[in-house]
């Protein structure tokens, strides 16, 4: 692994296969899964007025150690991701890898480098302290110098603070958009509406395009490089680099639209309770806003696209909320995040240790369904907070949890499921999805349109 060992220094061979887990479908690195996650948390609902104005910029954080995702934070009113980061987990963050959606300033680096963490990602567009304003001459300079102040905390630092761009799999990006049109949320559309053409999934998506090339990209290719050369990276500003890098960003930014299109906020369809669900045993908890709900749902859908799974990559994250009176400094409000998996062979076995094949006309002991461990038991087994009783815990799962996961999911004490739900009640090959339909005591939320609940 000794892209883990680089700093400044992006890889920019657009095309070439650089992950040896790598089957006949392409899968996202770990990096650039972290990467996107980042760029993805930055987009986070929140209540609070929007500061398009401001110099310091919204920032989305991955908290990663040993290579898992431990905490996904972003920016609030109050706090830069950064300080946030430093808050809630203190020197815990010591050799933790962290990533950025935009390049800390020095108010976090500081304090980031001070709790001995490894190593600090980040997105090379406009920094945490936009310089993008500053570069059209427009201010009193202070996004250069702290630019600067930036530099200087990094070659003093034992952490590494780096660009981590890897070069996507062949073909992904086609296959982002097929599985995207295939999954059950944009399925359930189809179903309810026929005529729902395929045009309709693409329109939502190029209005995705446009609101995250803007938020992410930097369009004028003088002004990306004066940035660059402001933070430090005058080496990516020569050809072949800068337009490789320039085109890696544009594909990351193009899946991340293509994956939160697959939950379209259209047509009134939201996550609702289903009818079986409303039982008196289930505690007073009022569901979560359709905005977050979504948002948690697109997470889940970008961790499916790590699956060592051939055939259907699930993912799966699990948050909770604190009760009603407390206040928090975290840019996700009263949420916290407790984990989030994906479906994967059990960690430390090689790839060929098992099946990987679910074809009907091979032998059962050769299917690869005793083996695979599902998005919500890695979410479950990795997470890194307990899941508190009296809380509200919710799972985020993009297809019915199978009959293995249903006690599990109710066993760890989660209040809420917002699932995809075209297999439930039906019994594949090997997996049966009978056991979610009759789950009592915990709230089920399917993604439906909304005057189907509003009596
Ligand atoms: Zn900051
Ligand atoms: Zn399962």
């Amino acid at each position: 692994m000794n892209r883990s060992q680089s700093t400044t220094e992006t890889q920019c061979t657009v095309g070439t296969q650089t992950d040896s887990m790598q089957g006949q479908v392409p899968r996202l690195s770990k990096v650039n899964l972290f990467t996107i996650m980042s760029l993805w948390m930055e987009t986070f609902p929140s209540d609070e007025p929007d500061e398009n104005k401001a110099q310091i910029k919204k920032t989305g954080l991955v908290v990663v150690a040993n290579m898992k995702i431990i905490d996904l934070h972003c920016s609030s009113r109050a706090l830069h991701a950064g300080q946030v980061a430093v808050i809630k987990h203190g020197s815990r963050l010591k050799d933790c890898d962290l990533y950025f959606s935009r390049k800390p300033c020095s108010t976090c680096l500081k304090m980031i480098v001070n709790a001995g963490v490894n190593r600090i990602s980040y997105w090379p567009a406009d920094p945490e302290m936009s310089l993008e304003q500053e570069v059209s001459n427009h201010s009193n300079g202070d996004a250069k110098l702290d630019a600067k102040a930036v530099e200087r905390l990094k070659s003093n630092s034992r952490a590494h603070v780096c660009v981590l761009l890897q070069p996507l799999a062949c073909n992904i990006v086609q296959f982002v958009e097929e599985t995207s049109l295939k999954c059950d949320f944009i399925q359930n559309i189809l179903r309810k509406y026929p005529d729902f053409s395929t045009a309709l999934f693409y329109d939502y998506r190029q209005e995705k395009i446009k609101e995250y090339e803007a938020l992410f990209l930097i369009s004028d290719n003088e002004k990306h490089k004066e940035i660059l050369r402001l933070m430090g990276l005058e080496n990516l500003c020569e050809n072949p680099y800068f337009i490789n890098l320039r085109q890696n960003m544009k594909e990351l930014v193009l899946i991340l639209s293509t994956v939160a299109s697959s939950v379209p906020n259209c047509y009134d369809f939201g996550f609702y309770l289903s009818d079986n669900s409303i039982e008196s045993d289930i505690p007073p908890y009022h569901s979560i806003s359709q905005d977050i709900t979504r948002h948690c749902i697109i997470q889940a859908r970008l961790l499916a696209y790590r699956s060592e799974d051939h055939k259907i990559g699930v993912g799966a994250v699990i948050w909770a909320e604190r009760s009603s009176n407390t206040t928090d400094c975290d840019g996700t409000g009263s949420m916290y995040f407790l984990g989030c998996g994906y479906n994967a062979f059990p960690v430390g076995s090689e790839y060929a240790d098992f099946p990987n094949m679910d074809d009907k006309q091979k032998d059962r002991e050769i299917r690869k369904f005793r083996y695979i461990i599902h998005a919500e038991q890695n979410a479950l087994t990795f997470r890194s907070r307990e899941i508190k009783p009296d809380e509200k815990s919710m799972i985020f799962v993009t297809k019915c949890p199978c009959d293995e996961c249903v006690p599990l999911i109710k066993g760890a004490g989660i209040k809420q499921v917002y699932a995809g739900d075209v297999d439930i009640g039906k019994k594949k090959a090997d997996i049966s999805y009978l056991r979610f339909a009759e789950l009592k005591g915990v709230s089920k939320y399917a993604w439906q349109q909304n005057s189907h609940c509003a009596h």
